[in-house]
Formats: C-alpha cells, sequence, structure tokens
C-alpha cells in the first residue's frame, strides 16, 4: 500500500484529496463547516483536592485577593489562579455524602471519586458491601500510564490514601504504607515518614535510628508509628523507587519513581509556608515544588499519567475554625493550581480537576449588628438630603489584610501556651500570645471562657484541643465578621472545577455526586475523552 502510494503522482494525490473534500462538502448540512481535526484525546488526568474546601473557602481565598487593601495578589491584578482556571474551565458542584448516610469523612468520599463506587464512612479503597474496588490510579496503571500522590500531609493520610490503598480503616496507617508500595505508585512525595520506618528506630541508640538520621540529613524527627519492624524505605528502594527526605535531595532526585517524605507526619502549614517561602535554607518543599517534580517526572511517560494532588491542611484549619490558617492554606493551593495551570498552557491532552472531598467547618463571613459603619454621604442625586448608613455591618474589606497578618495558627498559638510554666497558664497569658500573634485581640475575661471549656456536650467537635480553637473563633468571630458552624464536616455541596478541551471538560458543568464524576473520570481515562 505505502508503495503504490510513493508511485502516485502528487498532482493526482492533490486531485483526489480536493474531490474527496468537495464530496464531503456537499454531504455535510448547510452552513456547518466540514471537522478539520480530530478533537484532542486526554492523555493526562490531574485531580487536584482542596480538603474540606467548600464554596464558602474558595470565597475567602477570592475575596482576599481581589479585595483586600494590601492583597498579595495585587501585583497579578487581584486574581487568583483558581478565579483564572474557573473562568476558563468549567464549574460543576459536587455532592459527597457517603453510601446510606448524609455526611462525608475524606476516607469515604476520596474511595468514591477515586473508583466511581459508593463507599461506607472512613473506608479506604472499600467499596459500600464491603470489597476492595479498583480506583483511577490502578486504571492508569494498566494503561501503561505513570502515577502519582502529592500531599502536604502524610502520604497515608485518608485522601491520597483512597486512590491507591485497600483498608477498612482510615487509622490503619501502617498497612495503608504497605498497600502503597504494592500497587507500584511511581511518584509519591509527601509527609508521613513515620509510618515507614521500623519500631526499632526509637531507640535512638540504635543503628537503625542513626542510619535514618544520616540518610535524612537530620532534618526530620525520626520516630516511628509502625507496630512492626518493617523498614518500607528498604523496601522502596528494592522496588526502584528513589529516596528523598529533605528539598535539595528532592531537586537532585532524577529517574521516574520516587519516594520522597519530607515530615514525621504533615509538612509546612500555610501560615509558615507564607513566612519560610522564600529562605534559601529552608528544608521542607512546598506543595507546588513536590507538584512540580511530580510532574517533571511523571511527564516523561508517552502513555500519559494520572496525578493526585491534595492541600490537605485546608481541612486542618477547618476543624480548628482558623480563618487566618485557612487563608494561607488556600494561598498554598492556589500557588500550586497556579503551577498546574501554567503547566498545561498549550496543552490538549490533559484534563485537570480542582474540587474537594467535602466542606469543613461550616465557614462563611456574616454580616452582623455590631460595629456598625460610620455614616457617610454620597454623591449621587438619589442621596441629595439623605446619609447613607446601613443598619447593619457589612464587613470592612480590611478584615482581609487583618486575617491575613496572622502569625501563627491556633493550634501552635494553643502548644505555645501549654508549654509555659503551669503556674503561668492563666487567662492573661493566653490573651497576650493572642495579641502577640494576631490582628485580633481578645479580653482577659474572654481567655478565661475558652481555658475553662474542657470538652462539649453536642459531639462536633471532636477533640478537647480542637475545642479550645473552637472556643477562640467563636470569641473573635464578632470581630472578624467570620462564623463556623461546626469542628467538623458539613455536606455541602462542592465545587468542581473542569479545566481542559472544552468538548471533555462539559461533561463536569452540572451537579454530579462523586460516584458519579469520579467514574466519568475513569472512563474520559479510558477512552481518551
Ligand atoms: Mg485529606
Ligand atoms: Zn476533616
Amino acid at each position: 500500500m505505502k508503495r503504490q502510494m510513493k508511485q502516485l503522482n502528487p498532482f493526482l494525490i492533490a486531485l483526489l484529496v480536493s474531490v474527496v473534500f468537495l464530496a464531503c462538502e456537499r454531504l455535510s448540512p448547510r452552513n456547518t463547516p466540514p471537522p478539520t481535526t480530530e478533537p484532542a484525546r486526554i492523555k493526562n488526568v490531574i485531580i487536584m483536592i482542596g480538603d474540606g474546601m467548600g464554596f464558602q473557602q474558595l470565597g475567602l481565598l477570592v475575596s482576599y485577593a481581589r479585595y483586600a487593601p494590601e492583597s498579595v495578589y495585587r501585583p497579578r491584578g487581584g486574581k487568583a489562579a483558581l478565579e483564572s482556571i474557573m473562568e476558563e474551565g468549567t464549574i460543576g458542584v459536587a455532592c459527597n455524602e457517603p453510601a446510606n448516610a448524609l455526611v462525608a469523612d475524606s476516607g469515604a468520599s476520596s474511595t468514591q471519586i477515586a473508583s466511581g463506587k459508593w463507599a461506607g464512612g472512613e473506608m479506604i479503597g472499600i467499596d459500600k458491601e464491603g470489597n476492595a474496588v479498583k480506583g483511577i490510579l490502578e486504571v492508569a496503571e494498566e494503561m501503561g500510564k505513570s502515577t502519582g500522590l502529592v500531599t502536604d500531609t502524610a502520604i497515608t493520610h485518608a485522601t491520597p490514601a483512597a486512590f491507591a490503598a485497600h483498608q477498612t480503616h482510615r487509622s490503619k496507617q501502617g498497612e495503608i504504607a504497605v498497600d502503597l508500595l504494592e500497587a507500584n505508585v511511581d511518584v509519591m512525595l509527601a509527609g508521613g515518614l513515620q509510618w515507614w520506618i521500623p519500631q526499632e528506630a526509637n531507640d535512638p541508640d540504635s543503628e537503625t535510628h542513626k542510619e535514618l538520621v544520616r540518610r535524612t540529613g537530620g532534618t526530620i524527627e525520626i520516630r516511628s508509628k509502625r507496630e512492626d519492624n518493617l523498614n518500607l524505605l528498604e523496601e522502596a528502594r528494592a522496588r526502584g523507587l528513589a529516596l528523598c527526605f529533605n528539598r535539595a535531595q528532592l531537586q537532585q532526585a532524577s529517574g521516574n519513581r520516587v519516594l520522597g517524605l519530607f515530615g514525621r507526619s504533615a509538612l509546612m502549614a500555610g501560615i509558615e509556608q507564607t513566612r519560610a517561602g522564600e529562605d534559601p535554607d529552608r528544608t521542607i518543599p512546598t506543595l507546588k515544588e513536590l507538584t512540580s517534580k511530580a510532574l517533571d517526572m511523571l511527564s516523561t511517560n508517552p502513555n500519559g499519567f494520572f496525578l493526585m494532588v491534595e492541600a490537605g491542611m485546608i481541612d486542618w484549619a477547618g476543624h480548628g475554625n482558623d480563618t487566618g490558617a485557612l487563608l494561607h492554606e488556600m494561598i498554598k493551593f492556589d500557588e500550586t493550581i497556579a503551577l498546574v495551570h501554567e503547566w498545561t498552557q498549550g496543552r490538549r491532552d490533559t484534563l485537570v480537576l480542582v474540587t474537594a472531598d467535602h466542606e469543613t467547618g461550616g465557614f462563611g463571613f456574616s454580616y452582623s449588628r455590631f460595629n456598625l459603619p460610620a455614616p457617610r454621604s454620597l454623591p449621587g442625586s438619589a442621596f441629595q438630603g439623605e446619609i447613607f448608613q446601613p443598619r447593619k455591618n457589612f464587613g470592612d474589606r480590611r478584615l482581609l489584610d487583618a486575617i491575613y497578618a496572622q502569625k501563627l495558627t491556633y493550634r501552635e498559638i494553643m502548644r505555645k501556651f501549654d508549654a509555659l510554666p503551669e503556674s503561668q497558664q492563666e487567662p492573661k497569658a493566653l490573651a497576650e500570645i493572642i495579641e502577640a500573634n494576631t490582628e485580633f485581640p481578645i479580653t482577659e475575661e474572654e481567655a478565661a471562657t475558652i481555658l475553662r471549656e474542657e470538652t462539649e456536650p453536642t459531639g462536633f467537635y471532636s477533640m478537647k484541643d480542637d475545642f479550645r480553637r473552637n472556643l477562640l473563633a467563636r470569641v473573635v468571630s464578632k470581630r472578624q465578621l467570620t462564623v463556623w458552624s461546626t469542628g467538623s464536616h458539613t455536606n455541602a455541596p462542592v465545587p468542581l472545577i473542569a479545566y481542559g478541551p472544552s468538548h471533555v471538560t462539559s461533561h463536569y458543568g452540572k451537579m454530579m455526586h462523586s460516584t458519579e464524576w469520579g467514574g466519568k473520570t475513569i472512563e474520559v481515562l479510558r477512552h481518551g475523552r
């Protein structure tokens, strides 16, 4: 066949092509141009999960970026990357409840996203009947694609785990680490070293401990949470994964398979990252740096890849009802989205989905009757002889800068207080720490109410330590104009943003349950559209 073509006169070919073209044109309906190119096929799928990121959390970021007088987004026209991809992509709404219940945790919800199957609460890669389910990462592997998981929490934490592990409960992180290795994930970049090293490493005099200190460069606390003496790092190395434990090692890592664990548990919180971001001696990589490395490595596979990136501490800020921490976690997620947005420029082979597994905290700005704004006159004719004086406080935009200015998370504030000698653990000391680290000082009496409460009776606040943070949020609420309705999750529908070729993103522009859009995404990966 090829030979015959070679012998054909080029003029004849041109003639044949135009005859066929004209024939097609005659057959096509009036005014519709014939398709000139095949629609782009999807080779790569990237799912980005803001754990606990409902529309209100997204709104906090966009309000800050646009309206804060001192917004760090000023040089970029006040526009968050999240806003850019919403503008260029398709926006849908995702419901996330698990099987036979109303409210999701990350285990069930991420299992549903990964597999398209209903799951029960706190399950990891298991369906509602109790069977292991194949998820999108495993489908990608079967197709010869590379796979990656990136998070700023532990790699064994519920959200990443649900994409590659199969365990009846999210707490089985030791077993989840083994599952992740057996699943042959090519790129794992996160925290959670404590689940990968043998129990004997807890003895500081042991050879294992000393060897781990040497290998990690001394930047991570060596403490195991395993209940056995498996050294999964050795196992990972035997399976061909390069190991790295700090930023320099990450930069140097070559090849296309890597296990990078940069913290005993989680990586830097957003507030800390904002502070440390420019420090050249910083040893812990940012979520954005991890994602960049993952894209470098995964994109060497000509068959394409699947990547899940999680900003997991949005959820943690939500549990603590900590608005300042939440804003910095959203900024951390947003700069990672900016990187992915940039990476996809000019590509037609990649689908990016930005979403959440559920909402955390029941958060929002809310107007109040406190601190009413001063009356002012307006130049408009309707207000001649009248004064503009709304009867509610709808919120001064300078509040956004004050929220951004928070220096420590509420958790760190409470730790600082707990670190004081017991005799100094008085309301006055707590008020002082809060005044030094936030723009929303509280009185000694208010500090006393936070310290008086040990537990709460409703059960919406899971831990004693959390509850003090929740109470602090209630105290600053009227000055910050923020409300939090719970210390746990709500079932609020969450954003589902699809970015990529429009004939693919259009699948996502509606209200869908996580099982529905999760299943759809597996189809897109399988069929390329
Ligand atoms: Mg998570
Ligand atoms: Zn949570």
